[in-house]
């Protein structure tokens, strides 16, 4: 060989090596060795991460979710005995991924973010990740606008505010499916995103809240994420999360959005279901031990966002189903301690007619009261107090001992103030509507009105004066705030109107 072919051959290989680009996304590949219920164990691979998304045989998807020293366990988003063993399983290197966007907007979805509402597919421009670390300390604001859900009883004594989480807790058929969807009706024309996620639920339970949804014209700017006890434990599981991705890209672009999850008890359900099958060791009511960490990581992403991240926020409404009002079970406590509060309903309450049946007592938000708006503090600033030792009072009145007239009256205003914040579903009030029942409650002039008339007494009157003063209505509105001058019409009107409205009955 001569010079010029040492040449030509050392060109070649420099040539060959300046265009090699390394494949740095090696898949490591392994096959499966089980397949049951969901539930997968794989072999031979060792490079497999925490949440990754894995590919079986092109077809089915799978989430890693068990990492072994042998093998590896993972959860099949696809149906439950698609899977079979010894088929060939690859990683991607990513985690799964959902459409994004306004599009998802006036649509019903998949825990997958497939469309199942029959109006066609979803073309988003953006995917997300539906795991996601929480925002850091430094990117949040403080809690300071109020997320009025047209509820008085909620918005005067439990105010929830834009970024907080609430947690609404009771027993079943206590009204918390029906507090949660009038929330979300109430953010029509308010520029406030909504995002409901139905977890395990019945199939004709989530088509009733869309038909709601939709009849109130909030299904516009709602998304339902849907999974129903007839989905496996995997998509129910993954549910929330997708919700979550989804109203994750609206407040990171700056907008408001509120989030229900209905409910974490089922979700805990799956997830249990799917830790056993993974023969993860059982701990407390048979619950793997990061059951806390599973319901943390997802309701640590709702957060209000400081200016520099566009301001947007994300409220949390998690929903938990009890058992015989039993609040102390394992997964409540721990959903208590990681939101901002709760609104605890009661069957007794419920019941007796009190609705929505919010235990004063022992439902709290810890941060709202620094969002509340101004006229409702202002009017309805001693209700909490006053109920509660109305409460008090009316257990010892019922022993039927003659009592002075200070406690009768006491107990009178009592049960005319639980009557005015007596609301049924699909009812709820503007702003001013709620300050100005507030208002006529406390201020006693609801005494010469007979009890069990005062709930539809208000309703009506504030009818009334939506038609004849909603100038004063607007006003109120406008101010959150009812000034003396207003205060002032809006008693005497209530007079006037007390005494048409009655004789008009009795006629
Ligand atoms: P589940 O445990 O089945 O999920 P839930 O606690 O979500 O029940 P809802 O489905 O909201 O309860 O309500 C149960 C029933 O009570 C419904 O028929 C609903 O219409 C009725 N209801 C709820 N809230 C009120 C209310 N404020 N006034 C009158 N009826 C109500
Ligand atoms: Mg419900």
């Amino acid at each position: 060989m001569d010079k010029t072919d040492y040449k030509k051959i050392n060109d070649a290989l420099f040539s060959e090596i300046s265009n090699y680009t390394p494949d740095y996304s090696s898949h490591s590949t392994g096959r499966v060795l089980f397949s049951g219920d969901g539930v997968i164990k794989i072999g031979g691979m060792p490079d497999a991460k925490y949440g990754e998304l894995l590919d079986v045989e092109g077809k089915y998807r799978a989430i890693v979710l068990d990492l072994e020293e042998n093998e590896v366990g993972a959860i099949v988003l696809d149906a439950e005995d698609a899977v079979s063993a010894n088929m060939l399983v690859k990683s991607t290197g990513h985690i799964v991924e959902v459409p994004v966007g306004k599009e998802m907007f006036g649509r019903v979805v998949d825990p997958l973010g497939n469309a199942i509402d029959g109006l066609g597919e979803i073309h988003t421009s953006t995917v997300r990740a539906i795991e996601a670390s929480a925002p850091s300390i430094a990117d949040r604001a403080k809690v300071e606008e109020p997320l009025m859900t047209g509820i008085i009883a909620i918005d005067s004594m439990i105010p929830i505010g834009k970024g907080q989480r609430e947690l609404i807790i009771g027993d079943r058929q206590t009204g918390k499916t029906s507090i949660a969807v009038d929330a979300i009706l109430n953010q029509k024309g308010k520029d406030v995103y909504c995002v409901y996620v139905a977890i395990g639920q019945k199939t004709s339970t989530v088509s009733s809240v869309v038909h709601t949804l939709e009849r109130f014209g909030a299904l516009e700017y709602t998304s339902v994420v849907c999974s129903t006890a007839h989905d496996s434990a995997p998509l129910q599981y993954i549910a929330p999360f997708t919700g979550c991705a989804i109203a994750e890209e609206m407040m990171y672009s700056g907008h408001d959005v509120l989030i229900v999850y209905d409910d974490l008890s089922k979700h805990a359900i799956a997830y249990r279901a799917m830790s056993l099958l993974l023969k993860r060791p059982p701990g407390r009511e048979a619950f793997p031990g990061d059951i806390f960490y599973l319901h943390s990581r997802l309701l640590e992403r709702a957060a209000k966002l400081n200016d520099s991240f566009g301001g947007g926020s994300m409220t949390a409404l998690p929903i938990i189903e009890t058992l015989a009002g039993d609040i102390s079970a394992y997964v409540p406590t721990n959903v208590i301690s990681i939101t901002d509060g709760q609104i605890y309903l009661e069957s007794e309450l419920f019941n007796s007619g009190v609705r929505p049946a919010v235990n004063v007592g022992l439902s709290v938000s810890r941060v709202g009261g620094s969002a509340q708006v101004k006229g409702i503090r202002k009017v309805g600033g001693k209700l909490r107090l006053y109920l509660s030792q109305y409460r008090e009072l009316s257990v010892f009145a019922q022993f039927g001992s003659e009592l002075d007239g200070e406690t009768t009256a006491m107990l009178e205003k009592g049960a005319r103030i639980t009557e005015a914040l007596k609301q049924d579903v699909r009812s709820h009030y503007d702003t001013a509507h709620e300050i100005i029942v507030l208002y006529i409650a406390m201020k006693e002039l609801l005494k010469e009105i007979p009890t069990n008339r005062v709930s539809s007494f208000v309703k009506a009157f504030t009818e009334y004066l939506d038609i004849h003063h909603a100038d004063i209505v607007n006003e109120i509105e406008q101010n959150g705030d009812i000034g003396m001058e207003a205060g002032l019409v809006v008693e005497k009107e209530m007079r006037t109107f007390a005494d048409y409205y009655f004789k008009e009955e009795n006629r």
